[in-house]
């Protein structure tokens, strides 16, 4: 196309501080009247602008620049544009209830791999709450591998989750597997879990994002970080920025460890995007006596908090035993979070 950059895609038009909503509107009314699809993106932070559908015309970058209440305008990078640093440079902080992830202490989930009855999860959950989890985690709907394993409760784990919630006070985290159960599990979760298994479902993610609950985004097994990110794009660009990524373990060649934690993608992450990062030393180890150590290492490297199955009685789990911890690892665990936590606050400050 003449008078056009050959790259199609997506930029961003970073507002300045000082600018009001009538120059935020009149940027968007300019640049849909020359034809572009514009995503104004609300939430903390200033006013982002992405732009999609055609590729940007050379003089654009440079005309909006001259427009008033404009501070930047952000070239697309090489794949990602709405999760890329660039757009909230002092990163976006994601709250679920009174629980906030990107600012503050690290955030603790806990609970266990699947709801397997009621007694088990409120059990569970009262424990994880005494030893100091902030988020309570398990699932109703399970992706298993084989279809003769335990799928998991449905709809009544999520009805326990919801008691489990009134009865603790803790936010719950539990997984979505597919669009048509995505309206259900959003009635009943405060924060809805993509799995690895889905991270490229893309309808799936459209949907979630459609819903403007926080979205707990895992890396799949095998997806580089620039793909994660861009499962992250098509979240922000469906219009919902509160999204976490989780490091939760890649396939490599050693089977010594279930997964392997890629704790290179927490700080590398933490500088390609504005997203906070946690991480899952549970299903990255897939060894218990793993799970405190790669915690820690996990804080070190800058995670902004951890999710980890825990059950009462680790051997007798429906799902992911070998994995799991007692409630009372896990409250020794959070104590040293804690006191790492102390020291590495400032020692992380500008990693
Ligand atoms: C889980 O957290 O329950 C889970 C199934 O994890 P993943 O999608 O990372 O395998
Ligand atoms: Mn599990």
């Amino acid at each position: 196309m003449a008078g056009a950059v050959e790259r199609g895609g997506a930029m961003i038009v970073r507002m300045s501080p000082a600018a009001d909503d009538r120059q935020r509107e009149q940027i968007v009314h300019l640049l849909r009247e020359r034809g572009y699809d514009v995503l104004a993106l609300a939430g903390g932070g200033q006013p982002v602008i992405g732009l999609n559908g055609k590729p940007i015309e050379e003089d654009l970058p440079a005309w909006l620049s001259r427009q008033p209440g404009v501070e930047q305008v952000v070239k697309p990078g090489p794949a990602y544009t709405l999760a890329a640093r660039e757009v909230r440079p002092a990163g976006t902080v994601v709250r679920v209830g009174q629980v906030t992830f990107g600012a503050g202490d690290p955030v603790v989930i806990a609970g266990p791999c699947a709801v397997e009855d009621r007694d088990q999860l409120l059990r569970t959950a009262e424990a994880v709450r005494q030893a100091g989890a902030s988020m309570l985690r398990g699932g109703a709907f399970k992706p298993r591998t084989s279809p003769y394993s335990f799928q998991g409760l449905g709809e009544i784990g999520l009805e326990l989750l919801a008691e489990a919630r009134e009865a603790t006070g803790l936010p719950v985290v539990t997984e979505v597997l597919d669009t048509e159960q995505v309206e259900v599990v959003a009635h009943y979760a405060d924060m809805l879990q993509i799995g690895s298994r889905n991270m490229m479902n893309f309808a799936l993610l459209r949907r979630v994002a459609a819903t403007g609950k926080p979205v707990l985004l895992k890396r799949g097994f095998a997806a580089t970080v620039d793909e994660w990110l861009l499962s992250a794009e098509y979240l922000l660009a469906g219009g919902n920025d509160q999204v976490v990524l989780c490091e939760r373990g890649v396939r490599g060649f050693d089977t010594a460890t279930r997964f392997t934690l890629d704790l290179n993608a927490v700080p590398l992450v933490r500088q390609l995007s504005h997203l906070p990062v946690i991480v899952d030393p549970s299903h990255g180890t897939g060894r218990r006596e793993l799970v405190p150590p790669m915690s820690l290492a996990a804080i070190a490297a800058g995670a902004h908090g951890l999710i980890i199955e825990v059950h009462p009685e680790p051997e007798r789990a429906l799902v992911d035993g070998r994995q799991t911890i007692t409630p009372e690892t896990l409250a020794d665990l959070v104590r040293r979070v804690r006191a790492l936590t102390a020291v590495t606050a400032d020692v992380l400050t500008g990693i």
